[in-house]
């Protein structure tokens, strides 16, 4: 698993300090698709994050609620899951999904819902990946993670997410 996290910190040329704006820029190229990063502010005692692979983009959702470090360790751990190409659980059913979110692919919302536990393999792999790439980086990290202005069809979504 640690060979895995220091191949992918390889590829992505990881340096110190650590500008996580840059890193997702380059991952983006990499992928030949846009990658969003979307603040979120969560309600729940364990702020985290979620990587939402829609068709044509990516989007990391992270809680803003938690300092800059912190957020930088989220937002790497969806990174995480990105490079090793985890996904979600399909639990939900389509209408249900509509409902919730009705112009996301239920695919999405399954994904948004259904997180995985931290004890599973996947989790432990982005934990894995984001202490390394901070190990990395020297826990130098500049570039701070700005939120963008999101697209309308991704508001309902937040709204979901926050609830
Ligand atoms: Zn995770």
């Amino acid at each position: 698993m640690r060979k895995r996290c220091e191949e992918q910190i390889e590829r992505l040329a990881i340096g110190s300090p650590l500008d996580v704006a840059a890193l997702c820029e380059r991952l983006a190229e990499q992928r030949g698709r846009p990658l969003h990063l979307l603040a979120l502010t969560s309600r729940t005692s364990n702020p985290s994050g979620l990587w939402v692979a829609a068709k044509k983009a990516d989007y990391i959702f992270y809680d803003e609620s938690v300092g800059e470090a912190h957020r930088a360790h989220i937002v790497l751990h969806e990174v995480g899951h990105m490079v090793f190409a985890h996904a979600g659980v399909a639990e939900l059913d389509d209408l249900t999904a509509r409902l919730l979110a009705p112009n996301l692919d239920p695919k999405v919302v399954r994904q948004l819902l259904c997180r995985d536990s931290y004890d599973n393999e996947h989790e432990q792999e982005a934990e894995l990946f984001a202490t390394l790439v901070l190990m990395r980086a020297g826990f130098e990290v500049v570039g701070t993670v700005t939120p963008e202005v999101p697209d309308p069809e991704l508001e309902r979504l937040r709204e979901v997410l926050s609830a």
